[in-house]
């Protein structure tokens, strides 16, 4: 089949890349100049895979299936992009969002070490014990590549005679015919389209919109006090720090940046909109980890990055087939993980035309 896919976030290149392992005429469209553009959710430096899924059962199960697509790209790249730091969760609170993820982990029967507040001060010592409840390490999962992921496939996709058409924005879709036009007036048909394009995604698809909601957010990179850098050198990422900010960490390690971000920054916003940081984000991101980190004001932001993505209302992932069109929004915060096994699911439903079974395996049912 000639199949387009329009958009090459992780979703979009990884569908590409399934679908020509399985022998399908691809042509892959990104708006951007250059793959990954670095204003969509997989163009950062890295995005955290882990076991714990909080009450997410279903992910939490899946997320075997999305290791083992990473196992089958490293393969295909001959590169690992991945580094298995382990996984930390802290609690602050009763019943917050780090003690939901711990009991996660226990339901699913999934190994952890136990610290109480003074170990997990001593083990990570940027962690101020007096306002901590425990903290545990999940051994299994870690930090993901993704700049370094795109910039392989895009090479490896090359290789496998996939068409790589970058700065060509799709503007209209013909669900019906199979007909795309680019902002440049050029047309073509396809047998059939796959809609990865993110944030963008209800600018051509605006009947999604009763579905999905577009947030902006913004990360900030850190550089933590010099006695500490050893520590986050080698520290776990952080899935959660507890209380209610809803907060997440990725230490510096392979050469990245010590990045933070939290859920309760972002904002309903068209992805475009307000992508320049505002004057002081990055120190009022930065806040939001004291507690539980100690001598916060003496990190200093290094620089902050926009983010725009979209949501559903439960979180789950999202396929829609519109006639010859299968739109995925592997989204709400947490689908950079699966992103290999995304691909490799959305192929095998665009050839066997089981949307039904997409959209369940996307729901994690
Ligand atoms: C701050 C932040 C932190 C996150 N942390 C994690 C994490 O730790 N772990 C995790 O698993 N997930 C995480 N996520 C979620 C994860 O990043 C996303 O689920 C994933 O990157 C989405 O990939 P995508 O391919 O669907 O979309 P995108 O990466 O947004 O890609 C869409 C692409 O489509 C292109 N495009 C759009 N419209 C058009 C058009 N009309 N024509 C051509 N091209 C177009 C865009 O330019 C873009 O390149 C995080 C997200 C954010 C924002």
């Amino acid at each position: 089949m000639r199949v387009a896919v329009v958009g090459a976030g992780i979703a979009g290149l990884s569908t590409a890349w399934s679908l020509s392992k399985r022998g399908h005429e691809v042509t892959l469209f990104e708006q951007a100049p250059q793959i990954p553009n670095p204003y969509a959710a997989s163009g950062d430096q890295h995005r955290i895979i882990r076991r714990a899924y909080g009450g997410a059962d279903g992910y939490a199960r899946t997320i075997t299936e999305a290791f083992d697509a990473w196992s089958e790209l490293w393969a295909d790249l001959g590169k690992q992009h991945y580094a298995p730091c382990g996984v930390l969760g802290i609690s602050q609170t009763e019943g917050d969002e780090g003690e939901e993820y711990r009991e996660g982990l226990d339901r699913m029967a999934s190994p952890y070490e136990l610290y109480e507040a003074g170990e997990a001060a001593r083990r990570y010592p940027f962690i101020d014990p007096a306002t901590i409840r425990y903290a545990y390490l999940s051994p299994e999962g870690g930090a993901l590549f993704p700049a370094r992921i795109a910039a392989d496939m895009v090479r490896l996709l090359r290789e496998r005679g996939v068409t790589l058409r970058e700065g060509a924005t799709v503007t209209s879709i013909d669900p019906e015919t199979g007909r795309i036009g680019l902002a440049d007036g050029e047309a073509a048909s396809f047998d059939r389209i796959v809609v990865s394009s993110g944030a963008w995604v209800l600018k051509l698809l605006p009947e999604l919109a009763d579905v999905l909601t577009t947030y902006r957010t913004a990360v900030a990179y850190l550089d933590p006090p010099e006695d500490l850098k050893a520590a986050w050198q080698v520290a776990p990422v952080i899935v959660d720090v507890g209380g209610t900010v809803d907060g997440y960490v990725l230490p510096p390690v392979d050469g990245t940046g010590l990045k933070v971000g939290a859920g309760v920054h972002k904002r309903p916003r068209q992805p475009d909109e307000e992508r320049e940081p505002r004057a002081g984000e990055g120190e009022q991101i930065r806040d939001y980890f004291a507690p539980p980190f100690a001598r916060i004001a003496e990190y200093r932001v290094d620089r902050v990055v926009t983010c725009a993505y979209t949501f559903t209302a439960d979180r789950k992932f999202l396929s829609r087939q519109i006639g010859r069109v299968t739109a995925v929004s592997a989204c709400s915060g947490h689908g950079y993980k699966f992103g290999a096994a995304v691909g490799r699911r959305v192929a095998a439903a665009v050839e066997s035309g089981d949307q039904a079974g997409l959209l369940r395996w996307l729901r994690a049912e």
